[in-house]
């Protein structure tokens, strides 16, 4: 049952700090925290730090900036505690070994006493005689009292075939040929993956799994633990691989795989990455593709998880994000904006022309450091030729330019805004005939740019005086 009423729904992300995350486990969490949000559950963050080795600094900080970036927001977890602290692994051994007493008294666990040297000699021989090799092959027959200096592993005695329902799969089944013995605690004190995720899930009482589906391989070793514990199964929703622009392999670094906080840098919107993040290996079964967090919250629906995934396009993230901007609020575009210009170029008026020309902020900086928005706050200055035309005469360039000062002179300072402006340029460009040899010299003088946010806005930004002054300028050019 996916939806059990009476059972609060817990759920939970639980990283490995083993460097940054990417997209594809900021997906991971995202259905996690939309599945608790929609049901009124809690959404737990766990660290899962048991792997000494492969732990790099500064991980654990980054995950949880990631998640605060986009607002996905935990209930319990490292920084904040809970009911079920402490929330990283390593902090945890406790339990651990609790369990580990438990499970050796059961039966189920015994003290691994094999050097490394005994271990390659028995996996000699099986391949020897072409057969694979499995440790429940070589029990020792008296194991050592287990002092937590050896591994201790995991003894399964019911060698079977497993079945178990994944709430997007469906019914799964594996032979007992994936079944062996495993480590539970290394002989460093530290449990593994596999032991300590289920001894936490139970603990924090997580009833929904969510995590990527190439756990479903191991999945029959958690079942036989869940037995020898006799403690009841979670829900599994194993989600479906990212796979790269291409959709045919998986989404590696090269094409997409980066530190997420990456998108943070280049002024992407959280309501887009979130919306951009919902839609890959998912949709609400409708044409919508514009959602807010809101929205997605109240329609995420597990049963809409497609088995075969989702690619990552950046082309798509682009154009979502570029509807977000859409939908901010004026003074929260202007903030955004504003974040991106330096102080010369914070000016009210170029924040809707510059959103329109954007799909993501940082596109911003760019447009500043070209010096493409100068002409805003200071005199652009161009080669004169480019004031001409295609093949039009210097005269009538010239003509047309005079003719515009003069009619713009007319306008009432107070009422020089784009309309008055277009309908200015509009009346000069129907006597001459030709609307090129007239906005084209203007939009030249205005901005010094040929392709520029269009004139009538540049003059009504820089104003009469201002907008007179350098259509003068580009008269004296070429008188
Ligand atoms: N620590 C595991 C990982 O980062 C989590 C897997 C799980 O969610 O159970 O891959």
């Amino acid at each position: 049952m996916e939806n059990n009423q009476t059972q609060k729904i817990v759920t939970r992300f639980a990283p490995s700090p083993t460097g940054f995350v990417h997209v594809g486990n900021l997906r991971t969490a995202l259905y996690a925290w939309a599945y608790a949000r929609k049901n009124k559950g809690t959404f737990i963050l766990r660290i899962e730090d048991t792997d000494k080795a492969r732990e790099v600094e500064g991980s654990i900080e980054h995950v949880m900036e990631s998640l605060k970036w986009i607002g996905v927001n935990w209930d319990e977890g490292p920084d904040i505690g809970g009911p079920n602290t402490p929330y990283k692994q390593s902090e945890r051994l406790d339990s651990y070994i609790k369990y580990a007493k438990i499970l050796i008294e059961k039966g189920f666990a015994y003290a691994d006493p094999y050097t490394e040297e005994e271990v390659e000699a028995f996996r000699k021989k099986a391949d020897e005689e072409k057969r694979p090799f499995l440790y429940r092959d070589h029990r020792p027959e008296n194991p050592p009292v287990w002092n937590g200096s050896l591994p201790l592993r995991f003894k399964v005695k019911d060698i079977k075939s497993y079945e178990w329902n994944d709430l997007v799969r469906g019914h799964l089944k594996a032979g007992a040929e994936a079944l062996d013995d495993f480590i539970l605690i290394k002989g460093d004190g530290y449990p593994t993956y596999n032991f300590a995720h289920v001894i936490d899930d139970l603990e924090m009482g997580v009833t929904h799994i969510m995590r990527g589906d190439e756990f479903i391989s191991s999945t029959p070793k958690f079942l036989s633990l869940y037995d020898a514990l006799e403690i009841k199964r979670p829900e599994f929703v194993m989600l479906p691989p990212i796979m790269g622009p291409d959709g045919k392999k998986k989404l590696g670094k090269r094409d997409g795989a980066k530190d997420f906080l990456e998108y943070k840098k280049e002024g992407y919107l959280p309501s887009a990455m979130i919306n951009f993040l919902a839609f890959i290996g998912w949709n609400p079964g409708t044409e919508k593709e514009i959602l807010t967090p809101e929205e997605f919250i109240e329609l995420f629906d597990l049963k809409q998880i497609h088995i075969s995934g989702g690619s990552f396009n950046e082309d798509k993230l682009n154009w979502i994000n570029k509807e977000h901007i859409k939908l901010l609020p004026e003074n929260d575009l202007e903030k955004y904006v504003f974040e991106w210009l330096p102080k010369e170029l914070q000016i009210k008026k170029i924040v809707p022309i510059i959103a329109e020309r954007i799909y993501k902020f940082g596109e911003i900086k760019d447009m500043v450091e070209k010096g493409e928005l100068d002409f805003f706050y200071k005199e652009p200055s161009y080669d004169k030729e480019k004031l001409i035309y295609k093949d039009t005469a210097k005269e009538i360039i010239l003509k047309n330019l005079i003719n515009v000062v003069d009619q713009f002179s007319k306008i009432e300072e107070l009422k020089f805004d784009k309309n008055e402006v277009r309908t200015c340029l509009d009346v000069i460009s129907l006597e001459t005939g030709k609307k090129g040899e007239v906005l084209h010299p203007v939009r030249l003088a205005l901005s010094g740019l040929e392709k520029s946010p269009d004139p009538f806005i540049i003059s009504e930004i820089l104003g009469k005086e201002e907008t007179i002054s350098r259509l003068n300028k580009a008269i004296l050019l070429l008188s």
